[in-house]
């Protein structure tokens, strides 16, 4: 029950999830004489789960088997059509389910694995059996919509951990998603509703085509009684530490302060980071230990410390590991212990200071556009109004 202790709940279930290997995240080509891992690979979760078993934040880390869900239980955001075109994919022998989103023999239950462990992690904070908690898991799941599968993700393992958060009493949870790429799905299955907020802050990549038709811009804010419960940042490629940090200042905390969740998730991916092969950001170390000491302020200002961590995108497979180290580093408030061995690019806040700007005024003015239902109750979460220089 200590809050200087971190519950990371995990199932080997995840490993069983096989992406093949190809280009990158592309079918194999005869023009290359060498295959690559699929990108979302199952080391990736490997060399999380050793920096944290063999760290320095070993003695404050308890270890809980997570399990897989059941159906019934993925229906908690799922459809059940979907569930089901997902298990004859992985019997049929296993496809692409999207140009990038491989489902194999295994990966089902892999899937299952993934999201029981985060809703196993849920459940142990609602049980009040501890405050902070984070579930590693594969594959991913913030792209999944309740029925569409996208970017390596199939069931969405935030959604459902927050959807399992409301069904045991809490009035509202909010998500933050600091992934480099836009947390479409979950954004989608709470579109219209006023009990989560939907906060993501990505690399301003837009759309990417059918399974992806959401843009991640700043216009995007709910509709229905929903408008003004989700928040999208984008933003510029080459964001780093300072402009992350800027970006949660000015923005995210702000918009959680006035939403007042009994809740907090963080949709925790690390291909924000420096070197990662699937995003253009420059966050190093030190950027996610800033990230994961918010996340710690917010949820003791409103969920009585109650935070869930859930493992989403983070693709160079050493440096991954070592920035979620750093991010529970932040959310302990310990001193950094391990020495960041690729800090080295440069870090610029002026364009996250004007993209921060763009947010701010589109934001407002899509709030108060008319033409939607109406809302729910009270305001939309406000944009803070600090340091504006030209409003
Ligand atoms: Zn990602």
């Amino acid at each position: 029950m200590a809050a200087d202790s971190i519950d990371v709940f995990w199932h080997p279930g995840v490993l069983e999830h096989d992406t093949g290997s190809g280009v990158f995240d592309a079918p194999p080509s005869p023009l290359m004489a060498v295959n690559e891992p699929h990108p979302e690979n199952a080391d990736r979760v490997r060399n999380i789960h050793a920096v944290l078993d063999r760290g320095p934040l070993k003695d404050r880390i308890r270890w809980h088997e997570g399990r897989r869900a059941t159906i019934a239980e993925l229906m908690g955001f799922h459809k059940k059509a979907y569930i089901e075109a997902i298990r004859e994919a992985d019997e049929s022998g296993g496809r692409r389910v999207t140009a990038t989103t491989v489902v194999a023999p295994g990966s089902f239950r892999a899937g299952l694995a993934a999201a029981g462990t985060a809703l196993a992690a849920m459940a142990h904070l609602m049980d009040g059996k501890g405050r902070i908690a984070y579930a590693l898991v594969r594959p991913p799941g913030h792209h999944a919509a309740p029925e569409v599968a996208d970017g390596y993700c199939f069931f969405n393992n935030t959604a459902l951990a927050a959807q399992l958060a409301l069904d045991r009493g809490v009035h509202r949870v909010a998500v933050i998603d600091w992934d480099v790429h836009h947390g479409n799905g979950t954004q989608e299955g709470f579109y219209q509703r006023d009990d989560v907020l939907t906060v993501s802050l990505h690399m301003d990549h837009g759309p990417w085509g059918p399974s992806h038709p959401q843009t991640g811009g700043a216009d995007e804010v709910g509709r229905g009684r929903g408008k003004g419960f989700n928040l999208n940042v984008p933003l510029p490629m080459g964001t780093g530490d300072e402009g992350y940090d800027l970006a949660m200042g000015e923005l995210v905390v702000p918009a959680v302060d006035a939403f007042r969740p009994g809740m907090l998730i963080v949709a925790a991916g690390q291909d924000a980071s420096q070197f990662d092969p699937n995003g253009r950001q420059l966050l190093t170390m030190a950027g996610f230990r800033r990230l994961g000491r918010h996340a710690r302020v917010l949820a003791d200002r409103h969920s009585d410390g109650r935070l869930l961590l859930i493992q989403e995108g983070g693709y160079e497979l050493t440096y991954t590991a070592l920035c979620m180290h750093a991010t529970l580093e932040g959310v302990l408030g310990a001193a950094p212990r391990i020495e960041d061995p690729l800090a080295f690019l440069p870090d610029d806040p002026a364009p996250a200071r004007a993209a921060i700007e763009a947010v701010r005024k589109t934001w407002r003015e899509a709030c108060a556009a008319p033409g939607e239902a109406g809302r729910g109750e009270g305001p939309p979460p406000p944009v803070s109004e600090r340091k504006g220089p030209r409003g």
